[in-house]
């Protein structure tokens, strides 16, 4: 990978402790390139052919440049991946008091991984709703600095731990240690979210906040081939997407028009407002043709039955201890390209046409692929490809990079794949194969 493109890559990452800040972040990264906000309530306004706008919505943002034709005749070229990682969010009601600590009562987000968080200099981010006049308004925190851990219990209270596994429960041994107090009345978390968002305490009205390891993003191995962070699931897709998008040439604007989408909530089944699961998506899709110059006859079903939808997520590279949870002749490695994943059941959207179109663009863009089928005898993860294929009825394929640790506070992936992924899917936003 080229370092410019690396060292982006992990500025994204660090920049992005959460979905909402991931949403902002990518949304400051399209307005840098000409990209300019599209208010939903606003009355039509016309999108010309080379247009560039995005819609924002918490955590969720699509961005489109519109091509050369109306989607109901020149179709959309569709990407999605997803904002939001697992993690542990604070409660309403966070502050807990045994035995002279305070400890912020969490609750996990997605399939996490318990043990990862253990021990960990943990920072506190998201999304607080402050009092404004007589309404409110929501802004964003980072408290990016050590606030809390989660200790383990040691070894010497818990001798079969090796042996046993580490065994957490979420109620009683995920609350994050946050200060030693005997006040009974203080609230610490309200005051330090009342400073950050430079308002009384009583003005913070509610909030959505998570805690988030603090190591930034790293390269790793003998010849720099790992990048270690948090949050790889799905933030490297979301980035590949948006470099993909920003990469985009005017001068050689194609018929189709290139959206991609960034959904909140897909860790935890994307059914929410603004999850791949929503109207919403349908909604911003709709207005594009509507909107958009030229004949849009046939509307939003005709510009569908001409378009793919590319769903990228992360994939599962074989673990070098555990060869065996792979099926033997579709098993990702890192450094080895991006990986399109099958599954009969259409826990991922790919069949034969799509796999083939997308092995069709790495040819183009000279970068290997690579098949991901789990072991006939495992459940299989899923992904937004198929939910949104399914709402809006269009071609889906399930791709992602290879990656280890899916899940932990900590992951890992290849440096090597992230820049094939961007050229397969700049080739895809440029109208090719
Ligand atoms: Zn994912």
């Amino acid at each position: 990978m080229a370092p410019a493109l690396l060292d982006r890559f992990r500025s994204f990452l660090d920049a992005s402790p959460t979905s909402f800040h991931a949403a902002r972040v990518a949304a400051d990264l399209l307005e840098a390139r000409g990209y300019t906000a599209l208010d939903e309530r606003s009355a039509p306004s016309a999108l010309p052919a080379g247009a560039r706008r995005y819609v924002l919505r918490g955590g969720s943002i699509v961005a489109f440049r519109v091509g050369g034709q109306n989607p109901a005749e020149g179709g959309f070229r569709l990407a999605a991946a997803h904002t939001d990682s697992p993690n542990l969010r604070i409660k309403p009601r966070p502050h807990l008091r045994d035995h002279g600590y305070v400890r912020l009562g969490v609750e996990p987000y997605g399939g996490v991984i318990h043990a990862t968080w253990m021990d960990r200099d943990l920072g506190i981010a998201g999304r607080v709703i402050v009092r404004d006049g007589a309404g409110q308004r929501a802004t964003l925190v980072d408290l990016r600095r050590p606030l809390c851990r989660i200790p383990t219990l040691a070894i010497h209270l818990n001798r079969q731990v090796n042996e046993e596994g580490m065994k957490l429960n979420a109620q009683k041994d995920l609350p994050a240690l946050f200060a030693l107090s005997d006040d009974k009345t203080a609230e610490p978390l309200r005051d330090l979210l009342a400073e950050a968002a430079g308002v009384s305490p009583d003005a913070l009205l509610a909030w959505d906040l998570g805690l988030y390891d603090l190591t930034p993003a790293v390269v790793s191995g003998v010849n720099g081939e790992f990048l270690h962070s948090a949050r790889l699931d799905n933030l490297a897709s979301c980035h590949a997407g948006l470099e993909a998008l920003l990469a985009s040439d005017d001068a050689n604007l194609p018929a189709s028009t290139a959206v991609l989408a960034l959904f909140d909530h897909e860790e935890i089944g994307s059914t929410s407002e603004r999850g791949a699961q929503s109207a919403w998506f349908e909604h911003v899709l709709e207005r594009i043709v509507r909107d958009g110059a030229g004949s849009n006859a046939g509307g939003l079903s005709r510009a569908l039955t001409q378009s793919w939808l590319i769903s990228a997520d992360m994939a599962h590279a074989v673990h070098p201890a555990h060869g065996d949870k792979h099926d033997g002749e579709h098993m990702p490695k890192l450094n080895a390209g991006p990986v399109v994943k099958q599954h009969t059941a259409q826990r991922y959207g790919t069949e034969a046409d799509g796999a083939a179109f997308f092995f069709r663009l790495c040819e183009q863009a000279e970068v290997p692929a690579q098949w991901f089928v789990n072991r006939s005898d495992l459940a299989c993860g899923s992904t937004v490809g198929p939910l949104v294929a399914a709402r809006l009825g269009v071609r889906a394929i399930d791709v992602g990079n290879p990656m280890l640790s899916m899940h932990s506070a900590r992951e890992m992936c290849g440096t090597g794949d992230h820049a094939r992924m961007v050229a397969a899917l700049r080739g895809y936003m440029a109208g090719l194969a």
